[in-house]
C-alpha cells in the first residue's frame, strides 16, 4: 500500500479526501506542518500542480493537492484563485461579491477545482479540472456546506450548493466531478512501474 501525502494541513481535507478516494487502496496522510507552500499560481491547476510537487519533493512520497474557488464572469472570473483570500470570513467574502455584482443581470459564474498528483520527484503524472457551472444569487439560500455556498446556484439541480445534502454536493460539485474524472487513471496507477524510471 503506497502512502500519497495529501498537500493540506486542514485535517478535514484530508477526511474530504479520503472519502473521494476511498476506493483506492491508498495510504493519505497529512502534509507535515513545516512544510508551506506559497499559493503564487495565476490558475488553480497552477496552485495544484506547485502545491503537489513542492509537497512531494519536501516528503520524498507521492503527493496529491487540489485548489478550487469560486470565478464569476461579469467580475472578469473573480474571486477566483484569491477565493479563500477574498475577505477575512465566510460571510465578507459573501458580502463583497454581492456587492460587486450589484444589479449587474449576467450573474453567471462556476466553480472550479483543480487537482494535481506528483511523483517523489515532483513529476506531475496526472491532472484534471472539474468545474460546475451556476449562478450568483441576490442573497444567500440554505445554510449548509462553506464558504461561497448560500449564493450559487446549480441550475440543474434547482437549488445552492448550501441547499444540498453532503452526498448531492459531493456528487455534483465542482470537486466532485473532478474525481470522477480523474478515477479511471487514479485506479489504472501501478505505482511501482514510476520507481524504475
Ligand atoms: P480550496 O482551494 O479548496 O482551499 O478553496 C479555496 C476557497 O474557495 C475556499 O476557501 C472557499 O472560499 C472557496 N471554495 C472552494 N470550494 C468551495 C465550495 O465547494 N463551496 C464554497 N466555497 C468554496
Amino acid at each position: 500500500m503506497t502512502t500519497v501525502v495529501v498537500a493540506t494541513g486542514n485535517p478535514g481535507k484530508l477526511a474530504e479526501l479520503k472519502d473521494y478516494l476511498k476506493e483506492l487502496d491508498w495510504t493519505l496522510a497529512l502534509k507535515p506542518e513545516e512544510i508551506e507552500v506559497q499559493e503564487t499560481g495565476a490558475t488553480f491547476i497552477e496552485n495544484a500542480r506547485l502545491k503537489a510537487s513542492e509537497v512531494a519533493i519536501a516528503t520524498s512520497s507521492w503527493a496529491i493537492a487540489d485548489d478550487s474557488g469560486l470565478c464569476v464572469a461579469a467580475l472578469g472570473g473573480a474571486p477566483g484563485v484569491y477565493s479563500s483570500r477574498y475577505g477575512d470570513s465566510d460571510a465578507s467574502r459573501i458580502n463583497r461579491v454581492l456587492k460587486e455584482l450589484g444589479d449587474e443581470t449576467d450573474r453567471s459564474a462556476e466553480f472550479v477545482c483543480a487537482i494535481a498528483l506528483s511523483k517523489p520527484d515532483g513529476t506531475i503524472v496526472l491532472e484534471t479540472q472539474g468545474r460546475c457551472p451556476g449562478s450568483i444569487l441576490t442573497a444567500g439560500q440554505g445554510a449548509a456546506g462553506f464558504g461561497y455556498d448560500p449564493i450559487f446556484f446549480v441550475t440543474t439541480r434547482g437549488k445552492t450548493f448550501a441547499q444540498m445534502s453532503d452526498a448531492e454536493k459531493e456528487r455534483f460539485s465542482h470537486r466532485g466531478i473532478a474525481f470522477d474524472q480523474l478515477m479511471p487513471a487514479l485506479k489504472q496507477l501501478r505505482f511501482e512501474e514510476y520507481e524504475s524510471v
